[in-house]
């Protein structure tokens, strides 16, 4: 039985400005994709530890990371976009969420019980 370990949410592909396929050469259909890296505790997600970003071509389907690009306008927009809309989603800290709730709730649930 996994009661913890970690696993992975795809990031919605956005496309990027400009930038041209360094594979079929297609103009203007380069989006960017990847993957958010979390840990979970009984499949409920505790914390992020990272993620997975890479430019997938929107017409020969080719998978590239910043490195294979040669074009310094799509690697610019590569981190723009990696920055300005890749977030880490705040689902992935509910388990941090609920531990403070829980810690919270026993820290004033003597207060609440002793009130006659
Ligand atoms: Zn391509």
């Amino acid at each position: 039985m996994i009661i913890f370990g970690t696993s992975n949410s795809t990031i919605h592909p956005k496309k990027l400005e400009d930038g041209s396929c360094p594979y079929c050469k297609t103009q203007d259909n380069m989006w960017i994709q990847g993957y958010h890296k979390y840990v979970h505790i009984f499949w409920i997600p505790f914390f992020s530890i990272g993620k997975k970003v890479y430019m997938v071509c929107g017409h020969c389907k080719g998978a590239f990371e910043k490195t294979e690009i040669q074009d310094q306008r799509l690697i610019q927009s590569f981190q723009d976009g990696k920055k300005n809309q890749i977030k880490t989603p705040w689902y992935h800290f509910i388990g941090l969420m609920l531990l403070v709730m829980v810690i919270l709730l026993i820290s004033v649930t003597p207060y609440l019980t002793n009130t006659p």
